[in-house]
């Protein structure tokens, strides 16, 4: 794209939504923007539903192309100008800090924004704003395969090799990930995995369109996947099958792992789990006795009170086998939004810094304050994770203004009805976004912003791939850029440092703060990503390579070697009771994406999948007297969901299952528990209590 308004008339760009990242060509004929898959290491050429779709958002008759004001409490939101707009927040933000202080304001960021928004957001928020609170959608997806990864390997990748060795791999054990429903394309890799021979193995509560392509599917009771790790590990060592070269030459604390693991016997954990104990010896055999095997852990695993413990539980069991490391092999976690994981280095957390620093590190935060020319001791320290910001905000304690760009918690927070009126609770709430979701429904300020098409920046995949997207025309009138937003309040904030507004200028500080940091991006360029297909970080030196496969020699940990963790099974947060007696999992489907805001808009996506519903299996419906296509009422401690029952023997007759893309009475998170990791902050997304009744 050029600087000039002159755009090309093809680009190519990748897609707006998941992590896959997938390469897509866009073309401007005439009045239309048409999408056309590109090979690219990720998607080999594949679209799924949404990218196919992506560009019906561009000229939707919902968009937003002017601000949108409330002028008090219950009037409705109206049109308003830039300058009116941008007038009205600094006035809201200037009265809740010199009523309350600086901590009285938050900022709210999102995994799908770009990592020049990230890493600005970051900054707006602890240099210009001053504030401690500023967290991100992101900790309610990887946080904790993030703390999991960063406890035992040092760092957090995704991914710490190429998405291509999936399809080198002998065996491929998915834990709690659905990629044929998530992100179509990724299964080409398993398909190259099959067609070699290889084994496809899942772990998931539901038959899935990915369990349903495996060799084998355990389907355990949700919440025991730890157990069943532990008893994976179990048979290992029993059965002699521990690569104990490997563990003593490239890890530590094995030892106390296998004292905890040694009553995991797999027929004690049949008892719990319901996985037959021979299908627990058949995949440790499956993982332990090939050459190359690949253990992918996803939300299904980690959206728990206990995630950290069950991804470190899966990960005892790859650094076992020895597989981090060696091509073909190793431990990942498949990241959902699309840069959750740029989102997640750049400064939009509540505990790091850019460069996926700690912000509670001295020599971090003394790096980082000298690019951005500040005094260390005047950077705020540590925020509180997503959840617990939110469930603040306008109590005496908490915040009382909110900023939030590119997230919809209204939809996606647990226990969304106390989300939501905590929201209704503050003096200011400012949303950017490029439709009105349900969040910017209650805002008083709106905020319409540019899309993936119209914008230039990076993104960085699930493999840690740093990757261009292209503008390839400007935006509508009316309509700015998150950055051009944060520069502009910068502007009119007293006493605040100006911003930069142009993403590659902000991309070349991101470079210098992120130097020296685990996730390295100094020497990572526009121009450098233009010439290839993408570059991976770390990556300190221009002229240096780039790192697609991390961990071959050593860890990055002060001594090189891997962590062991011993990690012991516990009950969900929520048992089962006479009142409550199912279980309750949430999740996504092929034709929406997250809180739905832009996906229930395109009209293919709004047919293929047109509301929320939920699963019960059919020995379960003939119980409560249900048929297919009768409206039920899941029930939990904290609210009720309305939705359709779909009949299906692909769920346990033990568990329930609802989608959480819709809003109203179909809205999944009305239900779910907020209980919370204590490591990483997740949410209980995946398992609480509830009854279901005919509606
Ligand atoms: Fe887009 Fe993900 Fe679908 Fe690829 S798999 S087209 S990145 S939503």
């Amino acid at each position: 794209a050029t600087r000039t308004g002159v755009r090309p008339r093809e680009v190519a760009t990748h897609c707006p939504y998941c992590a896959l990242q997938c390469g897509m060509t866009l073309r401007a004929t005439g009045d239309r923007v048409e999408v056309a898959p590109r090979d690219f290491p990720t998607n080999r050429g594949g679209l799924c539903q949404k990218g196919w779709t992506a560009a019906e958002l561009l000229d939707h008759p919902e968009r937003l192309t002017t601000p949108l004001l409330r002028d008090r409490p219950g009037a409705a939101l109206r049109p308003a100008g830039w300058d009116e707009a941008l007038d009205r927040i600094v006035a809201g933000l200037g009265a809740v800090r010199d009523r309350h202080g600086p901590d009285a304001v938050a900022v709210f960021g999102g995994g799908g924004l770009t990592n020049e928004k990230a890493y600005a957001l970051g900054r707006f928020a602890r240099v210009t704003l001053r504030t401690r609170h500023i967290d991100y959608n992101g900790r309610w997806c990887m946080s904790s395969a993030a703390a999991a990864g960063n406890r035992a390997f040092g760092v957090d990748r995704g991914l710490p090799f190429p998405l291509a060795d999936l399809g080198r791999a002998d065996t491929l054990l998915l834990v709690g990930a659905n990629p044929a429903e998530t992100m179509p394309p990724l299964m080409r890799h398993v398909t190259e995995l099959r067609e070699r021979g290889g084994r496809l193995i899942v772990v998931d509560p539901r038959a899935t369109a990915t369990a349903r392509q495996a060799d084998l599917h355990l389907q355990p009771l949700p919440g025991t996947d730890l157990a069943v790790a532990n008893a994976l590990l179990h048979v290992a060592l029993t059965e002699g099958l521990v690569d104990r070269t490997y563990v003593a030459a490239r890890t530590t604390g094995f030892d106390e792992v296998r004292r905890t693991v040694a009553g995991y016997w797999p027929a004690a954990v049949e008892r719990l789990s319901g996985v037959p104990a021979a299908d627990l010896e058949a995949t440790a055999r499956a993982l332990a006795t090939v050459d190359r095997a690949i253990i992918l852990t996803a939300r299904g695993a980690e959206q728990h009170a206990k995630g950290v413990d069950t991804v470190t539980a899966f990960v005892n069991l790859a650094l076992a086998l020895g597989l981090p490391g060696r091509p073909g092999s190793g431990y990942g976690c498949l990241t959902g939004q699309g840069n959750g994981q740029g989102g997640r280095e750049h400064g939009q957390k509540a505990d790091q810094l850019p460069g996926y620093r700690r912000i509670d590190d001295p020599a971090a935060r003394e790096h980082v304050a000298r690019v951005w020319g500040v005094d260390p001791a005047t950077l705020p320290g540590p925020g509180v994770p997503a959840y617990q910001l939110l469930d603040s905000l306008g109590t005496p304690a908490g915040p009382r203004a909110l900023l939030v760009f590119g997230s919809n918690p209204v939809v996606s927070a647990p226990r969304a009805a106390r989300i939501e009126s905590r929201l209704r609770d503050l003096d200011l709430l400012v949303v950017a976004d490029l439709l009105r979701s349900e969040t910017a429904e209650l805002a008083d300020v709106v905020l319409p912003v540019t899309q993936w098409a119209e914008e230039d920046g990076t993104m960085t995949n699930l493999e840690g791939r740093v990757l261009r997207r292209r503008a390839l025309r400007e935006p509508p009138v009316g309509v700015r850029s998150d950055l051009e937003i944060l520069a502009a309040l910068a502007d009119r904030l007293p006493g605040a440092t100006p911003l930069p507004s142009d993403p590659r200028e902000v991309f070349e500080e991101l470079r210098r703060a992120s130097a020296g940091g685990p996730a390295d991006y100094a020497g990572i360029t526009w121009d450098r990503i233009d010439a290839d297909t993408g570059v991976f970080w770390p990556c300190p030196d221009p002229d240096g390579p780039d790192h697609p496969r991390l961990f071959t020699d050593r860890f990055p940990t002060p001594d090189g070697l891997a962590r062991f963790h011993p990690v012991a099974h516990r009950p969900a947060a929520e048992p089962v009771c006479a009142d409550y007696p199912l279980h309750l999992t949430t999740g996504r489907v092929l034709a929406q994406y997250q809180s739905g805001t832009q996906t229930r808009r395109v009209s293919a996506l709004r047919r293929a999948a047109p509301g929320g519903f939920v699963e019960l299996h059919p020995d379960l419906a003939a119980r409560l007297g249900v048929a297919d296509g009768t409206p039920v009422r899941v029930v939990s401690r904290r609210g009720e969901l309305r939705a359709p029952a779909r009949l299906t023997p692909t769920i346990r007759p033990d568990t329930v299952f609802a989608p959480f893309h819709w809003p109203g009475a179909a809205r999944a998170n009305s239900v779910t528990n907020d209980a919370l990791d204590p490591v990483s902050g997740m949410p209980e997304f995946k398992i609480c209590a509830v009854r279901v009744e005919p509606a």
